[in-house]
């Protein structure tokens, strides 16, 4: 896993919060940020965009759907000029994929655009689905969100073994047969500490590490924080997260990189 991105919608010293699973070369990418940033990110990475088969887009705020509309059209451009033939799965919820649609046909000049339907697959994803992502089953759930339409999914990478990924704002407790027990699981803690009062309904390190701790998590990631204090980011969050978590806790900086087993 290679967290492309960290930080919340308006950061900006770090990139928006977004990561990729690679498995043999095919890479599974979920979210992309907000813009054109998460070309650099993928080339820093050593991702080849040929080698993205599935993105999937949690949401359609600006911080996690825009990106994607460059990954689909540096997609098209290598089927056009670079010769790619594959196609890549596009997948979301409802709302997602039609105004990635959209955006796509409106933003995407036509001699990519027209290659949409030869090239990539819209999955319109709904509530329990499971689809079959670099060899191994991801079973999609909607976190119920406040502010938007919003999907999460669970990936069995290995017998019995499962990561979780629960979106950007609160876990709830519709998730609980998601999160109960996971291996891994990648959480919100876009506020840091309980006294913030511009939570605008997102978590905070110790929410989610009680969360996660109540579930039973052996690992947990909490991304989509801020980036304030940069520097000192990773070392104060985790410091804070160990309070509540008794687990292996991480605040990964963008471009870290896990090995999920
Ligand atoms: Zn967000």
């Amino acid at each position: 896993m290679v967290m492309l991105g960290t930080g919340h919608a308006h950061v900006t010293k770090c990139y928006n919060t977004c990561f990729a699973l690679i498995d043999k070369g095919e890479v599974f990418l979920t979210d992309a940020g907000g813009g054109n940033g998460i070309l650099t990110r993928l080339e820093t990475a050593g991702i080849r965009i040929a080698d993205i088969r599935h993105l999937f887009v949690s949401h359609t705020h600006t911080d996690h759907i825009l990106g994607a509309v460059w990954v689909v059209r540096l997609y098209l451009a290598g089927c056009l000029e670079q010769g790619f033939t594959g196609r890549m799965t596009v997948s979301g919820n409802q709302e997602v994929i039609r105004v990635l649609k959209w955006l796509c046909r409106t933003l995407i000049q036509s001699a990519y655009s027209d290659l949409i339907a030869r090239h990539i697959i819209f999955k319109e994803l709904a509530e329990d689905d499971v689809l079959q992502i670099l060899g191994r089953r991801v079973r999609f759930f909607d976190i119920h969100g406040t502010t938007a339409a919003q999907y999460g999914f669970e990936m069995e990478y290995a017998a019995g073994k499962r990561f979780v990924f629960a979106g950007d704002e609160p876990y709830r407790p519709s998730g609980k047969r998601f999160l109960d027990g996971a291996e891994w699981a990648v959480l919100e803690a876009t506020v840091p500490y309980e006294s913030d009062e511009n939570s605008h309904g997102h978590a905070t390190i110790r929410s989610s590490c009680e969360d996660a701790e109540r579930a039973g998590v052996k690992h947990l990631i909490l991304t989509h924080t801020e980036d304030r204090d940069i520097n000192n980011r990773k070392m104060l969050y985790e410091k804070e997260a160990a309070r509540f978590f008794p687990g292996e806790v991480y605040v990964p900086d963008d471009l870290d990189v896990f090995e999920i087993c």
